[in-house]
């Protein structure tokens, strides 16, 4: 078993698909004191207690797009997609990244719902068919083109994330981008035509030349910067040698059993590297490791 629900995973909403396509009912639901995100672009607004503001749906921006989030407890939620310019500029991550750091679990998981949907609705106006403005639909789970009678649906890209054995190490890899003596599980995206244990195998290889036998399915995690499912797996190698490709990662390495205790025990200067984020369902899945 899995240590813990990953961020972002637990989402406690009842997502009430049976209103979603009930027009009359849901506008009932929309009232102006219904319960609307309060939002900053996709930035969330905390309140004293650490955890997300609401405010009224009659508050939201005129001629805002409004999507359907669930019910909690009964009551009905929702979110306004920003109206205007990048939804997500570069200014706002550390914002971003320190209101994710703050909320509790269950918020946590409501506002990563709503964002990778919001965000999904502000970069999908026009309809990737024929081009014309498309009309959102089912409460925000559709988006429809009057046109040319697409439709369309939020994606969700998965992404196949792993660790890799080989006689009791840990293959980890580091990008350049990540903060100093970093490392983390191999990840790329599932392509089409792919199943994981496939993208598992091929993304080891190339990124750091070990072939990967069987794989096991572990944990996943909705990610939503913008919007991917992290499937987490263990895969196990057949032999150490190592060919890493710097095109593609910085560095990668086998690790021992006591490296990894060590790392996640936090023992940083001591420690042969410094794990990932606990937010990142890789940390979770070294835990996991560590139980076995
Ligand atoms: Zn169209």
């Amino acid at each position: 078993m899995i240590i813990g629900l990953p961020a972002f995973a637990g989402h406690p909403l009842d997502r009430a698909d049976r209103l979603r396509a009930d027009a009359a009912r849901l506008a009932e639901l929309m009232h102006a004191e219904a319960r609307l995100l309060r939002l900053e672009g996709l930035v969330p607004r905390l309140d004293d207690d650490r955890r997300l503001q609401w405010g009224r749906l009659g508050d939201a921006p005129e001629g805002a797009d409004v999507v359907f989030l669930g019910l909690l407890a009964g009551e009905a939620l929702f979110a306004a997609v920003p109206t205007e310019g990048d939804p997500d500029p570069a200014y706002t991550r550390r914002e971003t990244w320190a209101a994710v750091g703050q909320l509790p679990a269950e918020e946590l998981a409501i506002y990563g719902g709503a964002r990778s949907l919001l965000d999904w609705h502000a970069r999908h106006r026009f309809c990737a068919n024929c081009g014309q403005p498309t009309m959102l639909a089912k409460g925000g789970w559709q988006r429809d083109c009057p046109a040319c009678k697409a439709q369309h649906f939020p994606r969700t890209d998965p992404v196949a994330i792993m660790l890799v054995e080989c006689h009791g190490q840990l293959l980890l890899g580091r990008q350049s981008r990540f903060p100093p003596r970093s490392f983390s599980a191999l990840a790329g995206f599932v392509e089409p035509g792919e199943t994981i244990e496939e993208a598992v195998r091929r993304e080891v290889f190339e990124e750091a030349g070990v072939r990967v036998g069987e794989v096991q399915y572990v944990a996943s995690q909705p990610w939503p910067f913008p919007s991917q499912l992290m499937i987490g797996c263990l895969g196990h190698a057949e032999s150490l040698e190592l060919r890493v490709d710097t095109s593609e990662i910085e560095d990668a390495r086998w690790f021992t059993r006591d490296d990894v205790a060590e790392a996640l025990a936090k023992e940083r200067d001591s420690a042969s590297f410094v794990p990932p984020p606990r937010q990142a369902i890789a940390h979770h899945l070294l835990q996991w490791w560590m139980e076995q």
